[in-house]
């Protein structure tokens, strides 16, 4: 299964990777993870891409499409992949086209997590991971079990991300609005696109995408 997360910021693109990788066995591919890591670990790609990524805009399509060629190169070509994150031009989508080709793989779905953006702000306001497992959770949605340690690894540590601000959350939302929607056609044609709920639970939004994927 090869399946495309779409979704415009804070719609639970991650939340519902990580809930896939654990119930299917697939691998997630976060362009942005891959960025964060890179700008984390100061890299060449890291360092072109922070200001970039403070400011909300799109990284250029050429980076984000090495990055996920390398991952495709060393994953065993029997393990499915969720792309989060990626394609979001209609120039990611064509590349991805090539990539997929290349390394022998179909795509089954492109899930489409619709939002109401009035709420999306808060959500994304609200939200941080676990510094040690990334595990993700939200101020109001979704806290930790316990407060201040995480469910998963038992972790104190937590993060916010510097791009989870009012001012960049609407621009990247407009970065969606303007580059990422329009290419959902190029998969409407090859009748892919399934829209699913995203204001639901992340329990019944979980359960609408296991019913799409069997
Ligand atoms: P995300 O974690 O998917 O919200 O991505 C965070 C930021 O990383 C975005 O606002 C972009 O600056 C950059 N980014 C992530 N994926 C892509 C992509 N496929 N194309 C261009 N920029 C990206």
């Amino acid at each position: 299964m090869n399946i495309i997360l779409l979704g415009p910021p804070g719609a639970g693109k991650g939340t519902q990777a990580h809930r896939m990788v654990e119930h299917h066995g697939m691998r997630q591919l976060s362009t942005g993870d891959m960025l964060r890591a890179a700008v984390k670990a100061q890299t060449p790609v890291g360092q072109k891409a922070k200001a970039v990524m403070d400011r909300g805009e799109l990284v250029s399509d050429d980076i984000v499409s090495e990055l996920i060629d390398a991952e495709l190169t060393a994953l065993a070509p029997e393990t499915g992949v969720i792309f989060d994150g990626y394609p979001r031009t209609q120039a990611q989508a064509e590349q991805l086209d090539g990539l997929l080709a290349k390394h022998g793989r179909c795509l089954t779905r492109v899930i489409e997590l619709g939002v109401d953006e009035d709420a999306l702000v808060e959500r994304i306001t609200g939200r941080f991971s676990c510094a040690e497992c990334g595990t993700l959770y939200h101020d109001m949605a979704n806290p930790p079990k316990t407060d201040g340690v995480c469910d998963q690894c038992g972790s104190t540590e937590f993060k916010r991300r510097p791009d989870d601000n009012e001012e960049t959350v609407r621009t990247r939302m407009q970065e969606y609005r303007a580059k990422t929607q329009p290419i959902l056609p190029h998969y409407e044609a090859q009748d892919l696109v399934a829209r699913v709920d995203g204001m639901a639970s992340i329990e019944d939004v979980s359960h609408a995408i296991d019913a799409l994927l069997t």
